[in-house]
């Protein structure tokens, strides 16, 4: 992101990410004690030499929006559904969509799809006579529940982020983040395959 914009990570600071150094503010609790690293092998905080933003997904998303739009070149077309590739001379030509209700079309030397894995493309594409292109389904047997906290006065982890790991077998996480307003974002997360409400 800090390649794509810059002062990114200041901006995202300044609306309220939470910056962490790696080694001395993320500890892993695990059952034979803590640890600074995912693997274990760090036993002692120590700075590490990097950072790490930590941050909700709407605050990540808004600052990026935010630094998209102060590029002086890029316009935002809220509020719009595209319905449709201009095809003209043999190439797509750009877009129509439909915007409060009028139908608009929109130029373009290049037309990128960014429409997620929603996107229409695929149907347009087929409509026009491509082949539609060859789908991947790949299984994903992983899931995660979430829930905000309020930091109790007494809790002094020494950490602003925090992963515990309950035995060495049991292949869920728990992890907690704190923010400036002392919250914490407590996550369950590992593969739920044999967790009888998962099934
Ligand atoms: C519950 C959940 C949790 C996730 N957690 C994580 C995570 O922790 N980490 C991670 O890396 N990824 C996560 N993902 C995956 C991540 O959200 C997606 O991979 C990512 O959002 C895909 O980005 P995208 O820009 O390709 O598509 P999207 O984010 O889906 O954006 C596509 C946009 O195009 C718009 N659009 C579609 N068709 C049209 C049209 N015809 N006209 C106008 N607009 C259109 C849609 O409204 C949408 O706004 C998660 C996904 C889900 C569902």
């Amino acid at each position: 992101m800090s390649l794509l914009y810059p002062n990114f990570t200041e901006k995202l600071q300044s609306m309220g990410a939470v910056r962490l150094r790696g080694g001395k503010d993320i500890a892993i609790f695990l059952p034979d004690g803590n640890a600074y690293t995912f693997t274990g092998s760090v036993r002692e905080p120590r700075d590490l030499g990097f950072d790490i933003y930590s941050q909700s997904h709407p605050l990540l998303e808004h600052c990026v929006r935010q630094c998209t739009l102060a590029f002086r070149n890029v316009r935002f077309q809220s509020g719009s559904s595209v319905q449709e590739l201009l095809w003209k001379n043999k190439r797509v030509e750009g877009v129509r969509f439909t915007h409060d209700g009028n139908t608009n079309s929109l130029s373009a030397e290049l037309t990128i799809d960014a429409g997620g894995r929603g996107s229409r493309v695929p149907r347009w594409l087929a409509e026009l006579g491509f082949q539609v292109p060859v789908e991947t389904m790949i299984g994903v047997d992983f899931a995660y529940s979430s829930a905000k906290y309020r930091i109790p006065g007494y809790w002094r982890a020494g950490a602003l982020l925090g992963f515990f790991r309950a035995t060495s077998t049991f292949s869920k996480w728990c992890g907690y983040r704190a923010n400036r307003e002392r919250h914490v974002a407590s996550e369950l997360r590992g593969p739920f395959r044999g967790v009888p409400a998962y099934r």
